[in-house]
Order: C-alpha cells, then structure tokens, then sequence
C-alpha cells in the first residue's frame, strides 16, 4: 500500500480536498493525512502557511504501515516544507514529491493507492490528473499516453454500454477503479477513442465516455470472466445513478414554501375523516398508536430582490463560511452520539454541509451578485437538489439531505430555531412529508414511536433508520399531509396502513403488543422442554440489543440489511467486518446467517439493475447465484472468515430454496468454503413439500413464515388489502410448516421458525406443536414468547397444533388454539 499527505497552507483546504478524495474510494482502504496550515495564532485563529515538521510526522506515521509515500503540495512553500521534510523524517520508506495538482492529483493518486498501485504508478496518476480537464477544455487530440493501444490477443472482451446519464465522470470511474482494483483491465471507447486501464481515474476521466456511448473491456488471466462480469454489471445498472436520459427521469423536489412549513401549506382545507384508513409502503415491522406530530415548521424563502453592498459583501461570505462550519460540527456532535447506520448517514450529511463546492458556489453568488447569504445558499442548495434529483433513482432520494444541510446553514445565518423533529415528553407519531437524515437520526431514544411520509421509498433514509431504530414505519402515503396534527394514528408497519382515530380496543391491543416484556434467556415449555429463542437481527446494532434482551443466539440475519444503501457490491474485506460485529456480541452461541436475500421487498441495486415485472416471483435470494455466483462465493467466503476470527457457533442458510438440487449445490459451496453446517429456509410451498428429501442434503432448515404465507396463498405480503389471506395462522399454512416438522422429526434434524409467526405469542405454542425446535423473532418479542411457553406443556402445544391444523379459517385456527393454551 501506498500512502499519500497531502500538503497545503490551509488545513481546510486539506480537510476538505481529503474529504473530496475519501468520496472516491467508498470502499476505504487508502492511507492519507493532512499536514496543512501553520497551527493557530494568540486567539486561537487558523494560521496560513506550512510546516515542515507536521510534514515529516506524517510521512513518518504512514511508513509503519505503508511501503511507500507520495506528498502533494499546493503552492509555494508548500514544496519547500515537503522538501525540508525529506531531511527531517526518521522512516526510511521511499518518498515522492509529486509535481501534481492538488485536488486532482490527491483525488488520482487516492483512488490509485487504494486499488495497490506501487509508487510509481500512483505518483503517475496524480502527474496525469490534469488530462482530462485539459481534454475537456481543449479541441486538441487527447495525449499521446492514452491513446488506443495494441490490444492483447487473449484477452476476454465484453462491449457495454455507458447507461447513467451523466456518463464516465469522477463517481463512476472511482467505482470501475476500486472494482477492478489488482487487475489489468482496459476500457477503450468504441469504435476508435482512447483506451485506459481500469485502475487509473485520471485515464478513465480521459475517455470521455458519455450516456450512449460504447466501451469495450477488456481482461485476460484468471478471474478475468468475473471482473468483466461485475464491471458489466455496474454499467448495466447505470452506476446506481440511473439509466434513462435524464429528460424522462426529472422528479419533482420538495421545496419548502415561502409561507412557513411544506407541511402546514400542505394541509387542505379539508381533513380526513374520522376512521380513514391510509395506505402506503410499509418499510419497518411493528405497530404503533399515539398522537400525530409534525416536524418543525420549515424555513420562509429568503428574498431574491434583496442586495448587499460592494464592502458588506466580505463579511456575508465569512458569514456563510462559519455557518458551514457551525452546521458541520453541530452534526458531527450529533454524528458521535448516533450509532449504526444514523451515524453513517449524518455523517455523509455533514460532508454535505462542508462540501467546499456549496459553500463557494454561495459565496461566489454574494461576491459577483451581491445577494444575500441566505438567499445565496438557498439558490445554491436547490440546484445542487436539482441536480441529483435530475439523475434519479438513488440519487435523487439524496434530494432531501441537501435541501436539509441547506435549511441548516440558513437557519444558522439567521439564527433561528433549525427545522426538524421536536422533542415531545408524550409518545407521537412522527407525519412528514418526507424525513431528513438528522431528522430521522434525531428520533433515538426520544418518544417517537412511528413513522409516516408521503414520499420516500423503500431504501430512503427514513426506511433504513426506521429499521435500524425498531420502529414501525410506513412510507409513500398517499394524503399524509391531510392527517390533522394531534389526532391519534395507528401505524402498522407490517401491513403499510395508517388508520385515523383507531377504536380504543385496537390501540390497546397494539399498546399492549409493543411493551417490551423482559426475557430471561431461556426459551422452555412448563415440562422443561427446551425451545430455544433466538433474535432476528440486520447488523451490528441489532445483534447488540439482541444479546442484551437475552437472545439464546441468532436464529436470523438477514445479511442484506447491512448492504441496503450500495450501489456496488461490498468486497470481501467490508463483508468480513460487517459479519463479525454481529458475531461479537454471541460468542459461544449459535448464528445463523442468511446469504442475501435481495430482490422483491429488499432490493439491492447492485444485484438488481433492470426491474423485473414480478419481483417476488423473480431471481432473488439463492437464484441470484444463477447469474451472480461469484457474490455468493464471496459472501461465503466472508461468512467463513469472520467465523474463523470470532467464537460464536456460526451456521448458514440460503433464501428462497425451492428444489433438492438447489439446496444440494448451496451446501456444496458451503462446504467448499469452510463451512460445516449448512441449511436453507422453508419459505417456498416447493421446499415443505419436498421437506424430507431436503432434509437428506441439509444440516436444519428454517421456516420463513412470511413468504411461506405470502407463496401458499398467492398474496402479497406488502399488500395490506390481502393481510386477512397473508396470515400463517391460514390452516393451509400451518399445515405446511406442520409437514417440515414431521420431516424434522423424522431425520432428526433442527426445524427453526423465523418469520413473524414466530414472535406472536399466541401462536408460538403452535409452531411447537408442529414441530419447531427453536423460534427466532425480534428481540422485542422474546420475553412475551418466553412467558407464553413457560405457561403450557408439550402435550398442550401438540394439541393446540392439531386443533389449528384441522381447523378450516384461520380465525378458527386461533380460537381453536387459544381453547386448549387457555384450557
Ligand atoms: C420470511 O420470509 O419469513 C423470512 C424470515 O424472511 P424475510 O422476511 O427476510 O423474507
Ligand atoms: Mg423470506
């Protein structure tokens, strides 16, 4: 590895070029520091200059881990103290001065660095940094260095088409850079433009590739059909950033009013009426009943026609400046109190807020028009939101981050009240039209206890911290804006519904439903028959509760959670950490992990480019090795890896199984990769019909009651109209999960249930009696199913199976139950 310091006379500078830098290798894995600035003077301010005693350390604290450094100046004596430096280091590890743009050149060699290019090619990289700028702004013939090149014989080649709207630019290129990484693939523009390798960001910038355009890649040794894979990959699904011209996929942006708060002007003069029942998408389990909230009243549009005078402009400028900073270090004091993925995200907004482009952009405004400061950062903040909203897709689901760093800035230039979540003592429910990051991060551990938004998706910020947070969440409601503040909603984030004034008996029943009751970590019947209780986690965080509730192990996790906001697939390395910070916190104890499970309501772009017409009849969980093997290898592999560095008891299981050889492949590849125990989920109709020869290939299974309702009765699980149909108390469902368990029983093998079902204790008896050895649900159930199996007997739990099985709806299924748990 090579390391990079970037030298310049002003640590912002520094911080904000390394920041620029450190957006282009998502992935991590570059070594760089910042020797900027010549300290503070008597009254704490930033001083200018350059040091060449920072200089040395910095080179000096690279060289324990790197075998080489390469130093970037920015002007002047900037090279002087780098020199100096040379002198004045104690490491020994070769160093180079590179005469290179500073932003380009750190941007170049980064990105190169982290791919494990040696030091000359790095220091190459950041020399050539300027090419593509100077291709851009010239009419002359691109360098000789890039041009087409004679092509390898053997090598494999792919032709793909450049799909994102706005072409190979800075993000896309880092992506083809950081996934060819150690390889010597080369893109040439068809039918005769340059050629580049892969590996370089200023070579790719070079290419000049825009929407339409056809590159052919080029790759040969092994590995060679994989890495075009992925790369094909990642140009079929447009970067992440969308594959339509951008003219058809412009969406609309939330803009705050002139008149006080998008939600107030939103509210029509007509309420809902009492009873309604709203529909949306429901993105996090749970239910919830409590008054309405909504977030703080937006911004007032700052005026266009106001000006500021030639000699007031400076002091507008500086004024913008520290509001940036002032917002910026607000939400990295928030930053460090969140966890998980909060934190991540309001750290990607306080890059937002000190993006060095936003803030000169405004400042460029007042200079040369003399707008005002608030005026110019709003004007500023929405094209910016313009922009991303313009390419779409994820992209354009950032919209609502800018629009809120902005108001941020704003809303300190004014020094008024920031909008966003107000604090309440009484629980509520949280109505908006849509969440910012820090809105939605600014929830934990307050009294919210639901989520409602008009807009938003499934992946939005709103859905991911929901999760995250545990609470019931349900998005993309149509006339959320009509529900009246302080008017009582339950949400149910199972079935995607929001009901206004809900009947006493339906609020008490979800009150009762969510207390958390405590678990004393041992799943066991009245007759000390052992029936494990394990959680269903989606990363790090959830693990942490769940061992803290008491959870005899992990019954579930769902990988594809820690993956939900990627656009490229996570290499080995991040799998690897992702999967033993969940480990952690069980050793000795039982895991189960779960390969993805992406497609249909989880979908991840980077294994889903084109929508398909019926997603959850489509290639998700294990059919995605159909075309992806290696993702499944890889995340094997990773899986395999983080159980060799932590102790817990680490088996796995595949999604989606439907056939004997489909599980008999997976169980190879387990074994393949290292891992000795191997299952599949039961969640096709196929798979419990097939469950005694399943049991011949597998070492346990697990029941995914979900979709197993969802595929026995034709109806899908996000449709809150068929919520009476997707029920697995439906006999046609329990007399699946009662075949799996007679098979289980039968071969002596484990039989998990880690659907819902699993967490209602009511029908956990049941899933007993038929014959589940262990249940996994969200930590929150575990104490109520731990009490509701300490009441009742083996025996009792068989015949309350029966009694459901041979019932003929599953109303009476559930009475039918209750009858002989209650006996
Ligand atoms: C299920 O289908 O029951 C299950 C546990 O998997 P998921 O909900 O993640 O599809
Ligand atoms: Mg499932």
């Amino acid at each position: 590895m090579i390391g990079v310091v970037a030298v310049s006379h002003s640590a912002r500078l520094g911080e904000a070029a390394l920041e620029l830098a450190l957006q282009m290798v998502p992935g991590g894995g570059a070594q760089v520091r910042v020797a900027a600035g010549a300290g503070t003077d008597a009254d704490g301010a930033a001083v200018l200059g350059t040091d060449a005693v920072a200089v040395a350390a910095a080179i000096d604290e690279l060289a324990v881990d790197c075998e080489g450094v390469l130093v970037l100046m920015d002007l002047g004596s900037a090279v002087l103290s780098a020199e100096l430096a040379l002198d004045l280091r104690s490491s020994e590890v070769p160093v180079r001065l590179a005469p290179a743009p500073f932003v380009e050149g750190l941007l170049s060699a980064v990105v190169s660095a982290a791919g494990g290019a040696g030091l000359d090619a790095v220091a190459q990289e950041a020399a050539g940094a300027l090419a593509a700028k100077a291709g851009q702004l010239s009419e002359a013939e691109p360098p000789p260095e890039v041009a087409q090149s004679a092509s390898d014989p053997d090598a494999l080649t792919r032709t793909v088409r450049v799909r994102n709207p706005l072409g190979i630019h800075a993000r896309p290129a880092a992506l083809i850079a950081e996934t060819a990484a150690g390889t010597d693939v080369r893109l040439r523009r068809l039918p005769d433009g340059p050629e580049a390798s892969a590996a370089s960001l200023s070579r790719l910038l070079v290419l000049g590739a825009r929407q339409g355009d056809e590159l052919e890649l080029s790759a040969s040794g092994p590995g060679a059909a994989a890495i075009l894979d992925r790369l094909s990959a990642l140009f079929d699904e447009g970067f992440g950033e969308g594959t339509e011209p951008a003219s058809v996929r412009s969406v609309p942006i939330t803009e705050p009013t002139t008149e006080g708060s998008d939600d107030a002007a939103a509210l029509p003069t007509s309420p809902l009426a009492a009873g309604a029942l709203l529909r949306g998408r429901g993105v996090s389990a749970g239910a919830a009943a409590a008054p309405v909230v909504r977030v703080a009243p937006a911004l007032t549009e700052p005026d266009p026609a106001v000006r500021i005078a030639p000699e007031e402009r400076d002091a507008e400028v500086s004024a913008i400046e520290w509001a940036s900073v002032a917002v910026a270090d607000q939400l990295r004091r928030r930053t460090e109190a969140a966890t998980g993925e909060a934190k991540a995200i309001l750290d990607a907004s306080r890059l937002l807020a000190s993006d060095p482009e936003l803030v000169s952009d405004a400042t460029a405004l007042v200079r040369a028009k003399g707008l005002s400061g608030t005026r110019a950062v709003w004007e500023v903040g929405a094209a910016h939101a313009a922009r991303l909203s313009t390419l779409g897709g994820r992209m354009a689901e950032r919209v609502a981050d800018v629009l809120d760093v902005r108001d941020r800035i704003i809303a300190e230039l004014l020094e008024v009240e920031m909008p966003g979540v107000p604090e309440r003592e009484e629980p509520f429910v949280l109505v908006a039209r849509d969440l910012a990051p820090a809105d939605t991060a600014a929830l934990e551990g307050g009294q919210c206890v639901a989520l409602v938004t008009e807009d938003g998706g499934p992946t939005s910020h709103t859905a991911i911290i929901a999760r995250a947070l545990g609470l019931p969440a349900v998005v993309g409601v149509e006339g959320a804006a009509r529900i009246p503040a302080g008017a009582t909603v339950l949400v149910d984030g199972d079935r995607g519904t929001v009901q206004l004034d809900p009947s006493p008996a339906a609020v008490e029943r979800v009150r009762a439903g969510s207390e958390v009751v405590a678990f004393d970590g041992a799943g066991v019947l009245a007759d000390r028959h052992a029936v494990p209780l394990l959680a269903n986690v989606g990363g790090a965080a959830d693990a942490e509760t769940a061992a803290a509730a008491g959870a005899e192990g992990v019954g579930l996790f769902r990988t594809e959670f820690c993956f939900l906001d990627r656009v490229d697939a996570p290499d080995v390395a991040e799998q690897v950490a992702a999967y033993r910070a969940v480990l952690a916190p069980f050793a000795g104890h039982r895991v189960v992990v779960r390969t993805l499970d992406a497609g249909s309501d989880k979908p991840l772009p980077f294994t889903h480019p084109e929508p398909e017409e019926n997603p959850a009849l489509g290639v998700r969980g294990l059919r995605l090795a159909r075309r992806a093997s290696q993702l499944l290898d890889d995340q094997l592999r990773a899986v395999a890896e983080a159980a060799e560095a932590e102790s817990a008891r680490v088996e796995v299981m595949a999604p989606m199984v439907a056939t004997i050889e489909e599980a008999q492949a997976f169980v190879e590849r387990c074994r393949a990769a290292g891992l000795t125990r191997a299952g599949i989920m039961v969640e096709t109709p196929s798979a419990a019909l097939l469950a005694s020869e399943l049991f011949d290939v597998v070492d346990f299974v697990s029941i995914g009651t979900n979709d197993l309702a969802q595929y026995t009765m034709a109806a899908d699980r996000l449709l809150g109209a068929l919520g009476d149909l997707n029920d697995p108390w439906q006999p046609a469902v329990l007399r699946l999960i009662g075949a799996v368990g007679d098979a289980g029983r039968a071969s002596g093998k484990p039989v998990g249930v880690c659907g819902e079902a699993a967490g209602d204790p009511a029908l956990a008896p049941v899933l007993v009696g038929l014959g589940a050895s262990s249940l996994s649900m969200t930590s929150r159930a575990l104490g109520r199913v731990g009490a509701a199996l300490r009441r009742v007997t083996t025996e009792q739990c068989h015949r309350a199976a029966d009694a459901a099985r041979s019932s003929s709806s599953a109303e009476e299924a559930r009475e039918a139950a209750r009858a002989v748990v209650d006996a």
